[in-house]
């Protein structure tokens, strides 16, 4: 086996202990994962403990988290999270156009609020960021994760995660729009007293193939007073529009463009 600073492994040995993956750490540090894996083997055996990652999973072990934070998530999970749970690969993952760093950090910022165990981590990929969190605690907080796609199976909310949307739900609309929504700003020119004057429309807009989290969307509108409508398209996603002007300025006012 080749040789390794001693630095090398105990960095190694840190990352696996915050759950980064082996071949994550084998990437960044230019070591085999074979080797990772030994040294792992070796400081287990050394500690006489079997494998225990830590965690702070609220709903297994009850305690108070931020609830904006929660519905913010669970409105970007909704939107356009992923989360991946089998044997030795379990994470929460949330991808961002690099042209978003804000929601970057809040969708990171939310997760430490949430559930800060093991740590949030970024993957820069190929144009996009990738925000994870290494648990495979995440379908209890999401408990809508299952095998299939979301808009192949129902997505019901379990009663206490209604009480929260409840309580959060510009949050929650928040996370949406981050993740599957958009502001877009149309514009046109009229006369006015002889002077061409532009006027600007802007608009949110929300879209997703799966009708229950539309529907979850929608009802949050309602219950926020926000006007919306069906935008009619011959495609499988739907999109739900916010168009009216009084109803754009309290999006402003709780949402706001990405950025
Ligand atoms: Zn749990």
């Amino acid at each position: 086996m080749e040789q390794h600073a001693p630095e090398v492994r105990s960095t190694a040995l840190g990352m696996v202990r915050q759950g980064i993956p082996y071949r994550e750490i084998s990437e960044r540090l230019g070591v085999p994962r074979g080797t990772i894996g030994w040294w792992r083997h070796e400081e287990r055996r050394a500690a006489g403990t079997p494998f225990f990652r830590e965690h702070d999973c609220p709903r297994c072990r009850p305690r108070a988290f931020d609830r904006a934070a929660y519905s913010y998530l669970l409105g970007l999970y909704l939107g356009d999270g992923h989360i991946v749970c089998k044997p030795g690969q379990q994470h929460l993952s949330i991808f961002y156009s690099d042209e978003w760093p804000g929601l970057i950090a809040a969708a990171e910022e939310a997760i430490r609020r949430v559930m800060p165990l093991p740590g949030v981590h970024r993957r820069q990929k190929e144009g996009c960021t990738e925000v994870k969190s290494y648990s495979g605690h995440w379908p209890c907080l999401f408990p809508q994760h299952g095998p299939g796609r979301k808009h192949e199976r129902p997505i019901v909310l379990a009663p206490w995660q209604r009480e929260i949307v409840d309580e959060h739900g510009w949050a929650f609309v928040r996370g949406l729009v981050h993740s599957d929504g958009c502001r877009v700003v149309n514009w046109t020119t009229r006369l006015v007293g002889g002077q061409r004057k532009r006027y600007e429309y802007p608009r949110y807009f929300f879209t997703n193939t799966s009708a229950d989290i539309i529907g979850l969307c929608t009802a949050a509108l309602d219950a926020l007073g926000v006007s919306w409508t069906h935008l009619r398209q011959s495609r499988a996603a739907q999109t739900v529009s916010v168009a009216r002007r009084d109803s754009v300025a309290l999006m402003d006012r709780h949402v706001g463009p990405k950025s």
